[in-house]
This record gives C-alpha cells, sequence and structure tokens, in this order.
C-alpha cells in the first residue's frame, strides 16, 4: 500500500446504479482499498442508490461478497466490516419523484460535506437523475457529479447528454470518466515526456517512425451483448480510451500541470485529425467480427452466438490508421486497434522509432532493430524501451535487440492502484485533470461520426476473424501495406 496517500476532505459518495456491475467489480473495492490505505476520512459515507427495493443489511452483505470477490484476502471480517459502516442503501428510482424528498433529507442531514454523485446507471437516465439533484437544490457549489461512458451515440446525441448536464452543474462540477486516463502508465507519461530531457528532443516526426496503440481483450461481449451491439468497438473503444491516449501521447508539452492546460493540448490533438469519411475509409479502416474459435484455453463461441442473435453488422474490431496535421507529427502514422475475443489482454502503445541512418557493422552482424518504446498499461503495467546491444560471447561482433524493462511493480515494490481509486478521489478533490472535458468528448465525436456515416454509406459489413486470433486479415495488410507490422512483444 502506499504511504503517500494525500488527505481528502470528508465526503458523501452517492451511487445511482449503485447495485450494478460496475458499482460492485470496480467502484465499491477502489473505495474500499483507499479505505485500507487510511485515505477516507471518518465521517464520509457511501450510498449506494437502485430502484431495487432491499433490507440496509442485505445491500451490505452483497457488498462484501464484492468485496471478498476483487480483493482476496486483505478483505478481513474487521476490515470490511469498518468499511461497511460508511456504507449505506437507498431505494429509489431516479425517474421517478417518490422518494426523493426524503433522499434530499439523507443529503442534507450533513451539512459541509462534499458531494459526489457517480451517475453509474444507463446514460438514458442521466437528465431524469440531474434534474432531481437540482429540484432539491442538489445541486450546490461542493457537489460534483461522475458520469460513465458512453457520453453520445453520436455528436448529436452527446450534446444533448451535455446539454442536459451542464444545465444543472458548472463544467467545472461535471466529471467525465474515462478509466484510462487513470491508470498509472498513462499518468507516467506525463511523467516519461516532460520530467526528463531524454525522450521529448526525440518526441516528433524527425525521430519517430510511427506509433502503435493497441487495447485488446480476450473476453465476448459477455452480459453487455445489448449495449454492445448498439455500439460497436469503434464507439466502444476508439472514440473515448484509444483517442484520449493518442491525444497524450501526442499533445505538445502544457505549460503547467492545470486540468484546462493539459486539457486544451489534448484538444488540439484531435482537431488536428485528419478526416477520415467516405473518401478514405476503406483504405484507412478495418471492421472485424470475431467468429467461433480457440480462445481463453477452449472453444469460443462467435459474436452472433454470444448474442442470440442470427445477424448483427456490428464490428467488434477496428484497426484504423491516423494522422494528425501539425508540424510535429506531420507524416507519421498511428496505427490503432482494438477488439474483443483476441489472443490476450493487453494494452499498450509503442513508439517506433526511425532507422539508423547509416549501419557501420558488417552484414553478419545481425539487422538493425529500429529502437522502440513499450508503455504497457496492462497487464502488468510497466516501459520497455528496446536498444540495439551486442550479443555477449566472443567471436564477430553480433547485433541484438534487447529491452531494458522496468516493471511499476517491481520498480517500486508495490501493487498498482486501480485507475477507479485514482480518479475516485481526484474527483472529491475537485481535480479534473484527468477527465474529459466537453469540448473533448465533442470532439472526438466529430472526427468518429464521419467514419460511421462511411460506414453506413458504404453498407461495409465486418470482416469475420476467428476467436482467439488478432483480427481479420486485411489489419495485418492495413499495417504492412506501409511497410510496418503489429507490435509484438516478443522482439
Ligand atoms: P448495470 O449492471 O446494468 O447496473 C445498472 C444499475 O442502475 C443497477 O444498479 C440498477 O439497479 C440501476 N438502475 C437502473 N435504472 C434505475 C433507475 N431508474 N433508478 C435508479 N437506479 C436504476 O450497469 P453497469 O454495467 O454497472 O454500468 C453502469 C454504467 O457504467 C453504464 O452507463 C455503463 O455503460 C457504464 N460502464 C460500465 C462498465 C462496466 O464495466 N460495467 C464499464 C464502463 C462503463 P435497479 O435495476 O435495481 O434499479
Amino acid at each position: 500500500m502506499s504511504t503517500h496517500a494525500k488527505p481528502v476532505a470528508v465526503f458523501d459518495l452517492v451511487i445511482f446504479g449503485g447495485t450494478g456491475d460496475l458499482a460492485m467489480r470496480k467502484l465499491l473495492p477502489a473505495m474500499f482499498r483507499r479505505f485500507l490505505d487510511e485515505q477516507i476520512p471518518a465521517h464520509s459515507r457511501i450510498i449506494g442508490v437502485a430502484r431495487e427495493e432491499q433490507a440496509e443489511s442485505d445491500y451490505r452483505e452483497r457488498v462484501r461478497e464484492a468485496l471478498v470477490k476483487a480483493i482476496g484476502k486483505e478483505a478481513t471480517q474487521a476490515k470490511v466490516d469498518a468499511f461497511l459502516d460508511l456504507v449505506s442503501y437507498r431505494p429509489l428510482d431516479a425517474t421517478r419523484d417518490a422518494g426523493w424528498d426524503d433522499f434530499a433529507e439523507l443529503m442534507g442531514a450533513v451539512q459541509d460535506h462534499v458531494r459526489v454523485f457517480y451517475l453509474s446507471t444507463s446514460p438514458r437516465i442521466f437528465v431524469d437523475i440531474c434534474e432531481r439533484l437540482r429540484a432539491h437544490q442538489l445541486n450546490g457549489e461542493g457537489s460534483r457529479v461522475v458520469i460513465e461512458k458512453p457520453i453520445g451515440h453520436d455528436l448529436a446525441s452527446a450534446r444533448e447528454i451535455n446539454d442536459a448536464v451542464g444545465a444543472v452543474f458548472e463544467e467545472n462540477q461535471i466529471f467525465r470518466i474515462d478509466h484510462y486516463l487513470g491508470k498509472e502508465t498513462v499518468q507516467n507519461l506525463l511523467a516519461l515526456r516532460f520530467a526528463n530531457v531524454l525522450l521529448e528532443p526525440l518526441w516528433n516526426a524527425a525521430h519517430i517512425d510511427h506509433v502503435q496503440i493497441t487495447v485488446a481483450e480476450t473476453v465476448g461481449v459477455e452480459q453487455r451483448g445489448p449495449y454492445y451491439d448498439n455500439a460497436g468497438a469503434l464507439r466502444d473503444m476508439v472514440q473515448n480510451h484509444l483517442l484520449q491516449l493518442l491525444c497524450m501521447v501526442a499533445m505538445e508539452p502544457p505549460a503547467t500541470l492545470d486540468p484546462d492546460a493539459v486539457r486544451d493540448e489534448k484538444l488540439k490533438v484531435l482537431h488536428a485529425l485528419q478526416p477520415i469519411d467516405a473518401a478514405n475509409a476503406a483504405q484507412e479502416t478495418v471492421r472485424g467480427q470475431y467468429r467461433a474459435g480457440a480462445a481463453n484455453g477452449g472453444a469460443a463461441p462467435g459474436y452472433l452466438q454470444d448474442l442470440g442473435a442470427d445477424e448483427s453488422s456490428t464490428e467488434t474490431f477496428v484497426a484504423l490508421k491516423a494522422q494528425i496535421r501539425n508540424w510535429r507529427w506531420a507524416g507519421v502514422p498511428f496505427y490503432l486497434r482494438t477488439g474483443k475475443r483476441l489472443p490476450s489482454r493487453v494494452s499498450e502503445i509503442v513508439m517506433y522509432f526511425r532507422d539508423i541512418p547509416y549501419s557501420i557493422f558488417e552484414a553478419g552482424s545481425g539487422s538493425i532493430a529500429p529502437n522502440k518504446l513499450v508503455l504497457r498499461l496492462q497487464p502488468d503495467e510497466g516501459v520497455k524501451l528496446w536498444l540495439m546491444a551486442k550479443s555477449p560471447g566472443p567471436g564477430g561482433l553480433r547485433l541484438q535487440s534487447v529491452p531494458l524493462d522496468m516493471s511499476f511493480a517491481e520498480a517500486f515494490g508495490v501493487q498498482q492502484p486501480d485507475a477507479y481509486e485514482r480518479l475516485l478521489l481526484d474527483v472529491v478533490r475537485g481535480n479534473p485533470t484527468l477527465f474529459m472535458r466537453r469540448d473533448e468528448v465533442e470532439a472526438a465525436w466529430r472526427w468518429i461520426d464521419p467514419i460511421l456515416a462511411a460506414w453506413d454509406a458504404g453498407r461495409d459489413t465486418p470482416r469475420a476473424y476467428a476467436a482467439g486470433t488478432w483480427g481479420p486479415s486485411a489489419s495485418v495488410a492495413l499495417i504492412e501495406r506501409d511497410g510496418r507490422t503489429w507490435h509484438d512483444d516478443d522482439h
């Protein structure tokens, strides 16, 4: 556990959707870990809200089970009991007025607390919740609202959500969460780039050949089929997580770490993305959908079977080539790919440096691979810098590519905190640096919408790929056409 936990003010965290998957699997375990680290001040309250009628004791038991499942033996009975003293439950339908007076009374019973309303529900009821919070004057200065992805289905629907939430809360009270930004490696990008002199002079088109961003999942759609089938990989992953990672890699150095300074720079990257539309979508994008195959050590069903449907043109895989039109990145492609039922669960950013200008070594010394910086977000977060070195031993000089490998867990001897731990406490502190501002979300949709429109207009159906493979062969062709290959961690 970290010994550097910064204290936060006493707070109330209300989780609308307190019985849901996200609350049980991520939010409550994250709060518990912060509690174990003694970062949750006494008298703070965590209040689960959902429609289901149940006794508070039953809710607490569900939370206990979720904590034990998520955390294992550290969740000792005594510690869980102490944490559960902070946890309560309110049955409430966020779309109806009944029960809200009581809820407001519960909230108002304690003054001076920071109030965090986490909307861990379907976005369809965000507006209902916000309006009722306003009707009961729960949107005052100390209040903050957290909204989860998906923020809209396209630019128009994202604006509707942003307008509705923005009518109740000021922008500085709205925390649009993208948990990728809470990952240690992503924050470490800021440290690597701006707390070292080594990298930044090389961080441009003169020295970087191309960039790859991969977010691969081994799971299929699981229980999220109906949601996912309406979204697809481009909306579900690229619009938010992958574009946010691209922004962190590509942005100019902000003048300060002030939240708006960082987000201004990210926004400029989004604005500089070359459009992909009907004119070039066929060359620059690939969509895929998994079929039955061998994955996760056994036979895995196809997407349609997972979905229980006869047909669907939703993509479960996307690969695309993005270009940033500015001085720093002109001519440096950013290849992005993400998909479900891929061979391994991995999220990483790989910076490929250019070839050396001239080799002094003999032909028999082996080929000289360009340097490569691998920033791994999951699993085992860390950084690997691939350098050429001499293969040890006598005889002729043989060259070999070897990694300087820094696993954060080993280097710092601590378990990396889950992204939600960091982000939830940033909300309590009122620090939005690692959250998406309204204009960022909308700029991302502005870039994504023409891709979706081009796919629609071209009646483009996803290409099949077998579960347990790295997507359709067209994804390999997308990058190999340019004389490059997708990153493989072993060399
Ligand atoms: P979920 O398992 O379906 O949970 C939804 C929760 O909302 C339940 O607690 C449900 O309880 C409650 N709810 C539904 N209607 C309500 C109403 N009218 N008033 C009050 N509560 C209501 O969903 P989830 O997977 O936790 O996801 C929550 C949100 O996070 C979604 O926007 C999702 O897209 C997003 N998200 C989830 C994940 C994830 O890993 N699960 C990841 C990223 C983003 P009752 O039915 O009893 O009311």
